[in-house]
Parts: C-alpha cells; structure tokens; sequence
C-alpha cells in the first residue's frame, strides 16, 4: 500500500523555453492529497492547467496541455521528475507559457524536489494495473502495454544515425532507478534540422547548453555523453512523464519502439478508453495507518 506524497516546501525555478526562448519563472508548491499535478498561469489572471490526459493538446515535438486558451508547453521532463519520484500533488505557478528547459533533462527538476522534501500524505495512492495487454503504432514506431507484477520499461530505438543505431535498454520502473539511471539523461536533436525547427518557431531557446546537439557523426558537446546511451535512457525519462498523464502510476511492462510525444499520448488515451484492460488498486480513502518517510539524495553524474 502507499500513500500520496506532495512536497514540503515552496521552491522556485527560472529559465528559457526551450521552443520559445523566452524567460519563466515557476514556484512549485506543496497542494493537498487527491488534488494531482496543477499548473496555474499566473500571467492570465491564474488559469488552472491539470496535468490530465483531457487536457493534452499539442504533442509535436513536445507535450503541451491547454484549458480555457491557455496553454502550458513542454511539461514532459518536470512530470517525468514528478513520476519518478513519486510526486501526486503539487501546484506549479508559471509566468509564461513554457517551462524552463534548464539542462534538458529531469535532473535539475530532481534536485529542486529533493530540496523542497518530500512530505507523506494521508490519502492512499491509486494505482492502474494492467490485466490485457493494449498496442498503439504508427508506421515502425510502437507502445505496447503488457500485465506484470510490477511497473518496467523495455525501450528500443534504431535511427538513421551512427550514435543512435540500436539503442535498447530494459529497466524496472522504481524512484532508485529513476535518480540512477534515468533522471540526467538530456534531450537530444540534430544541427540539420535546427534551422527548419527554428523556422516552424521551435528550438529557439536550444543551445548545447540544454540539449545533446548531434551532427551527421559526432556529438557536438564538448563535455560529451553523459551515459553511452543517453539517447534512449531520455526516450524512456519522456515516456515516463506522458505516461503519467493517465493521472495514476501504471503497474505492467511497457514495451516501446521509436516512439515520441504523440504516440505516448495516443497510448494514454486507448488506455483510458479501454477499462476492461487494466483494474484500478488502492482506494484513495482516508487512513490512519502511519505513512513511512521518503528521504532521498541525489547527487547527478555531472
Ligand atoms: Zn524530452
């Protein structure tokens, strides 16, 4: 059995959109059990944003949320850290439309969530247990669910790239090895298609600072990879934070192929549409029982 758990203090970040190249800062703040993850644009007179799969509205390139014409860009890594962590509750002011890229993976994200401390709540957690296996694809690329005792993530990538040619990597879905294996690992793109994504208005605030940029050979950070297969460990910290728009952590073993933000939320949407697929466990009732601490320290392979 667990028990949701939100953060204890209120913490405060800024950065650069990575799509939009514009500063934002963000406070995310402790919030009560069974209220989930709720972003409020304080720059329109405090919208309210859930990170809830009805309110996806955009997946190209990035996962976008929107409620009422505002929108919310680039949630994945901040929910991937949420997830990975076991965050159920928190409240994140924003004063723009897109979160800060910072270093282009979940760490930074981490740190500031291991800072604030984590607090139990009283509310038990929800969990999705898959009892049939559910597929999405899309030409090569594919998401399978499949029913385990517990939650793992098998993740193949195979692009037409030297460094990007048959990257596998099968791990088990735990907060360990989210900190370990998964947390630092940066979003990647290539120079070739910087001017086109610039054109389109995206990646203006990319830069080697917040992203692995690749030529058609090498990386072109000086500081180099941070794990050999960074590529596909940030492939799986991406499905991790759109999976977690379910709006509960899911129990089975995800097998996924080439898959992006788009197919990630069409996987989303089958599942919740195909309930006799999968049971909910643990009822988010009120408890007495005494909820166990949560400490965890993370220190990124930097
Ligand atoms: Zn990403």
């Amino acid at each position: 059995m667990r028990f949701q758990r939100t953060i204890k203090n209120t913490m405060a970040v800024e950065g650069i959109g990575l799509h939009s190249g514009r500063p934002v800062r963000m406070l995310l703040q402790p919030a009560a059990a069974g209220q989930g993850i709720v972003f409020i644009r304080t720059d329109l007179g405090g919208v309210e944003i859930a990170a809830a799969a009805e309110n996806t509205s955009a997946t190209s390139y990035a996962t976008t949320l929107s409620r009422n014409n505002a929108s919310i860009k680039t949630v994945e890594h901040l929910l991937a850290a949420l997830a990975g962590l076991g965050i159920d509750n928190v409240t994140i002011e924003i004063d723009g439309e897109e979160l800060p890229i910072l270093d282009g993976s979940a760490a930074p994200f981490v740190r500031l969530i291991v800072e604030a401390g984590i607090q139990m709540q009283s509310l038990q957690r929800s969990t999705i247990k898959i009892t049939k296996p559910i597929f999405v694809r899309e030409g090569s690329k594919q998401v399978a669910l499949w029913p385990a005792d517990s939650p793992s993530i098998s993740y193949f990538i195979d692009f037409d790239h030297p460094l990007l040619r048959e990257q596998a990597m099968n791990i088990p879905v735990s907060e360990e090895s989210f900190l370990r294996e998964l947390a630092d690992a940066r979003t990647f793109g290539f120079l070739s298609d910087v001017q086109m994504l610039q054109a389109n208005g995206l990646a203006r605030g990319g830069s080697l600072e917040n992203a692995v940029v690749l030529d058609e050979q090498k990386v072109l950070n000086k500081e180099g990879l941070r794990h050999r297969d960074e590529f596909v460990r940030h492939k799986i910290l991406d499905l991790i934070g759109d999976l977690s728009l379910a709006g509960m952590p899911i129990i089975g073993h995800v097998v996924a192929h080439k898959a992006g933000h788009s197919l990630n939320a069409r996987m989303v949407k089958k599942l919740l549409e195909h309930p006799e697929c999968w049971t909910v466990i643990g009822s988010p009732a009120a408890t007495r029982e005494l909820p166990q601490e949560a400490h965890y320290q993370y220190q990124a392979s930097l």
